[in-house]
């Protein structure tokens, strides 16, 4: 925590005005029929960088934006994204998961790519703020999570090529139903390459994902999910698959590729399972892992698990994996790690299970 809660609740109070919605949506929702990011909550949050301060915050009805064609943001793509999720504890008390990591993540995603700075009243605060309005829109059906969009976009109305001057913060949110654990198929990649050294990976940037937009899209005409991306110079060590980090369990270790490179994103959820990993009793390894290593436990039958883990899917098992003339094929009816990771993730972040290191941040307190 970077500064006192309540200095930060106080502020965010004082800076954010709060214009509520006349015609609450909530009864036109289906809770028990959500489809992921396609309805969002009553309220919006919009921030202004004038480029010398954050002005005109205001917490207003969902709708839509009037922008220049010239926006900035559309022509050389600084725009970067958070993804969080707010749940309710058993009394019905709203929590968000650990925003505190994505703040400080999205000021990493913001320094690296040359835009300003969004103070913790407006993140952290604009979050409690947003999400005690909108309390009643968080689905508490087993597995169900609001998710919580924060995002910020160069504003200026200029097509030269330099940092934006101005910029907008905003926060948009959504409900999301259950997440059902559909195993993954994942082909290895390559030839096409995500992140490299000295590049942009461990950013939350836009751009990030618009690259592998077309190599992901070759990949699931071929039968796969997603992809596992790999090193740019061996094309063999494991980076991350599509939206989520990657963990290998060999034996009694859980292995998850280390991010001394700068090519991976740092995952709050990577994070989370690799304390729960511990908690479990095996012994978790961020290090350079190899798909020869891979292969060559398969081989052994020393490769258990493989899974993926990211805010919007919490755990996703893998249950097949392709590189060149490998396959890999896994029964993810039998993973038990990756079920018990979920199951304690799931009572942490829902309030059902001691929240022994403060990942849950308590709304309206
Ligand atoms: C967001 C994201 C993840 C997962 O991060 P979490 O904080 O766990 O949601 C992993 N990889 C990429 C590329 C991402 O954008």
């Amino acid at each position: 925590m970077m500064v006192d809660k309540s200095t930060v609740k106080e502020e965010a109070l004082k800076r954010i005005k709060i214009t509520k919605t006349a015609h609450s949506r909530l009864g036109e929702v289906d809770f028990n029929n959500l489809a992921f990011g396609k309805t969002y909550t009553d309220h919006m949050l919009v921030a202004d960088f004038d480029g010398k301060e954050w002005k005109n915050a205001e917490i207003l009805p969902f709708q839509n934006l009037s922008v220049s064609p010239s926006n900035a943001a559309w022509h050389y793509g600084q725009a970067i994204f958070e993804g969080i999720k707010a749940y309710k504890d058993p009394q019905g008390n709203p929590m968000i998961f650990r925003p505190y990591d994505n703040y400080k993540r999205l000021n990493l995603s913001a320094e690296r790519m040359g835009m300003v700075e969004v103070p913790e009243w407006l993140f952290v605060g604009g979050l409690d703020l947003m999400i005690d309005l909108d309390r009643d829109w968080i689905p508490t059906n087993e597995g169900s999570s609001l998710y919580l969009r924060p995002f910020m976009i160069a504003a200026d109305e200029y097509i030269g090529v330099r940092p934006s001057e101005t910029y907008k913060f905003m926060i948009i949110n959504s409900p999301s139903g259950p997440y059902f654990n559909q195993p993954i198929k994942l082909l290895v990649q390559d030839k096409f390459v995500r992140a490299f050294p000295g590049g942009v990976g461990f950013a939350k940037a836009a751009g990030n994902y618009g690259g592998t937009m077309y190599p992901t899209m070759q990949a699931k005409k071929q039968g796969y999910d997603q992809i596992l991306w790999v090193d740019g110079f061996e094309h063999k060590y494991l980076q991350e698959c599509g939206t989520m980090n990657v963990f290998a369990i060999i034996g009694n270790t859980a292995i998850t590729p280390d991010l001394s490179q700068g090519t991976i994103l740092e995952g709050v959820t990577r994070s989370s399972v690799m304390e729960v990993l511990k908690d479990m009793g095996l012994t978790v390894e961020e290090r350079p892992i190899s798909i020869d290593e891979i292969a060559a436990a398969y081989k052994a039958g020393t490769l258990r698990e493989v899974f993926g883990t990211g805010t919007a899917a919490s755990v996703a098992y893998v249950e097949e994996l392709d590189y060149k003339d490998l396959q890999i094929r896994m029964d993810s009816t039998k993973y038990e790690i990756g079920a018990e990771v979920i199951r304690r993730l799931d009572a942490i972040r829902t309030g059902r299970a001691a929240d022994t290191r403060h990942w849950n941040y308590l709304v309206g307190r």
